[in-house]
């Protein structure tokens, strides 16, 4: 596999934009890494693509290279304080098509904040639906390590859930208790939500433990894991410190190649999806 010629392919658009979350609860499963290397993958082949950065940590905002200061508008002010998405996205340095809404640290409250809210649960949704994202062919969100209120407010924004699985023991824990979060939503909240796709990340080839984690996620989800793994690239866990996704830090790397694919398979299930 090779990344030469990466830009020059054009993926197929969707019909309208997937609105995607990126959720598990568990933290350090490689959420916030699939988030911005498949938002960076997707902008890179022809789509216009949109990270909500839902995680009070923020790494994905600083790993898409938006400065951090205290005074920054964030994601905080669109749930909170009703601020406009269109005010707050954020061009991403070095990669046409990709914007950002970040996170700040003010976002660390506004678990508690929306408790006293009026359809706290729909916040999200509801900046949605005020922003004219006609333009836009995908809108990631990265969730935090959590089934807050903030997971919710992305699950009742969405249509699709991607899951990304760390390749490691307990790594089915704790998936069963995020399914029925998902059932709750969806029976509740939001009829259209669906777990669509599944993603194996730090894979590591050398053990057989890996290898029988993946069989196992595999035989429970079948068709939703894509058929990409991503191996453990010491160049993925490098790159947020240069304010870079890895597609840009260093696209020849095995990382880098993996989340390519990991995009052109979900490029291409969207075609799927709304031709089916
Ligand atoms: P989450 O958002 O679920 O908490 P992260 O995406 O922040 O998880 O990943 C957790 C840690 O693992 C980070 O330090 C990240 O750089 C590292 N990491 C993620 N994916 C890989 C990978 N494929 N290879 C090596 N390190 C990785
Ligand atoms: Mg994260």
């Amino acid at each position: 596999m090779s990344v030469r010629g990466r830009g020059e392919e054009s993926w197929p658009r969707p019909d309208r934009c997937r609105i995607i979350s990126v959720a598990n609860q568990k933290g350090g499963v490689g959420k916030t890494t699939t988030t911005v290397n498949i938002a960076a993958s997707l902008a890179m082949h022809g789509n216009r693509v949109l990270v909500v950065d839902l995680d009070p940590q923020g790494n994905a905002s600083t790993a898409l290279g938006m400065e951090r200061s205290t005074d920054s508008r964030s994601i905080y002010h669109c749930l909170v304080e009703d601020e406009e998405l269109r005010d707050l996205a954020r061009p991403v340095p070095d990669i046409p098509n990709l914007w950002c809404v970040p996170a700040t640290i003010d976002l660390a409250g506004a678990e508690i904040e929306l408790v006293s809210l009026v359809a706290r649960e729909s916040r999200l949704k509801r900046a949605f639906a005020a922003y004219d994202y006609s333009d836009l062919d995908y809108i990631l969100i990265d969730c935090p390590p959590s089934l807050g209120l903030l997971t919710v407010n992305a699950m009742v924004a969405c249509e699709e859930v991607l899951i990304p699985i760390q390749c490691e023991y307990y790594a089915l824990e704790g998936l069963g208790q995020l399914l029925r979060n998902v059932e709750l939503v969806k029976s509740h909240l939001n009829p259209h939500l669906a777990i669509s796709t599944i993603l194996l990340t730090m894979y590591d080839g050398r053990t057989r433990l890996a290898a029988q984690v993946a069989d196992e996620v595999r035989s429970h989800f079948g068709d939703l894991v894509l058929n990409t793994m991503v191996p453990r690239s010491v160049r993925v866990s490098e790159a947020p410190s240069y304010g870079q996704s890895v597609m840009t830090y260093d696209p020849g790397s095995t990382g880098a190649v993996a989340y390519m694919e990991a995009a052109r398979e979900i490029a291409y299930r969207a075609k799927a999806v709304v031709g089916s």
